[in-house]
């Protein structure tokens, strides 16, 4: 099985079954994501203990990318502080605008799934909102759009 065979299946799995599903409630914060190109909407609760993120969940309908990215991601950063949640959005920003044949970056376990997506580029957005809707989240802002 190649890479790409191995990211695709990741991306299947966390659409079919998204970690991490629903709401908080009571949240510390939360953010609604939406993306008007592909009709991706999402809703992003959190909790806080200082600066680290102690639970995390999200809820909305979107396309496959956008369900599996937000899955991917919500596992990625539970436990993390702010800083490594904005570096760990700094990689995935980096793997989905890279070249086609570019090897994901160091450090982005799981996550280099998404490295597939870069060769869709109207797709990227959906790979993206999930991680605007959370920094939307970190900033205490309420919305967060990918236009
Ligand atoms: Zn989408």
């Amino acid at each position: 099985m190649d890479l790409k065979d191995l990211y695709r299946d990741v991306i299947l799995d966390h659409n079919k079954r998204p970690r991490n599903f629903g709401r908080l409630d009571p949240c510390d914060s939360s953010a609604d994501g939406n993306n008007p190109l592909c009709g991706d909407r999402l809703t992003v609760t959190l909790r806080l203990a200082g600066d680290r993120i102690e639970d995390i969940r999200f809820e909305g309908k979107g396309c496959a990318i956008s369900t599996a990215s937000a899955s991917l991601m919500t596992e990625a950063v539970k436990g993390l502080d702010q800083d490594a949640v904005r570096r760990l959005h700094a990689l995935v920003h980096e793997t989905l605008t890279s070249a086609v044949d570019a090897p994901p970056p160091e450090g982005l376990g799981k996550l280099a799934a998404l490295t597939g997506v870069r060769e869709f580029p109207a797709r990227v957005k959906c790979a993206s909102l999930s991680w605007h809707t959370l920094a939307a989240a970190l900033a205490h802002h309420d919305t967060a759009s990918t236009e």
